[in-house]
């Protein structure tokens, strides 16, 4: 019988929670007997799955690019997972949302540089108006928070969601960095 399949997906977020989610260490094996990891920014392969058991999602939506990943990734997974608080709160993402896009734009690429140079048109994925948490975006099964969520906790909550457990109460999560 072919084992559970497992992804995460990297959105607007700093890469900690997957830093977190490598730090689980050697208990990696233990996942890797139990799922394949079919997609991730670890694993080479370029299109999301057509169909994927659990995945966990980093980061906030923050752009076109992000909406269009996240709506591709709900329609294709069975258990989604908001992996840390910019997935669940938009948590840094978000500070830019009170000032606009177009001032943190500025921001960026003309007042704070010493080199004139101009907004970028190509390359640059197109900001929305605000950084969103991912459930106000597409339907969330799980919320993993913590920035990051401590390496026991994903490990712990990935684990039961293989074994058809409820996710497990018991790892108290940490708050912001
Ligand atoms: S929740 Fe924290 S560690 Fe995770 S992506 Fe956001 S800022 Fe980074």
């Amino acid at each position: 019988m072919s084992k559970p399949t497992l992804a995460t997906v990297w959105l607007d977020g700093c890469s900690g929670c997957h830093m977190s989610f490598l730090d689980i260490d050697e208990r990696l094996l233990d996942l890797a007997a139990q799922a394949d990891l079919i997609y991730s920014p670890l694993v080479d392969r370029k299109d999301f799955p057509d169909e994927v058991d659990i995945t966990l999602v980093e980061g906030a939506v923050s752009s076109e690019d992000d909406l269009n990943k996240i709506r591709k990734v709900r329609a294709h997974t069975r258990i989604l997972v908001s992996l840390g608080d910019c997935a669940i709160t938009s948590n840094v993402p978000g500070m830019r949302n009170p000032f606009g896009v177009k001032s943190v734009l500025d921001r960026a690429y003309v007042e704070n540089v010493t080199v004139p140079h101009t907004l970028p048109s190509k390359v640059i994925p197109v900001l929305l108006e605000h950084a969103r948490p991912i459930h106000e975006v597409v339907p969330v099964d799980v919320f993993l928070p913590g920035c990051p969520p401590s390496a026991d906790l994903i490990f712990q909550t990935v684990a039961d969601l293989l074994s058809g457990r409820e996710p497990h109460p018991g790892i108290k999560p940490r708050f912001g960095a």
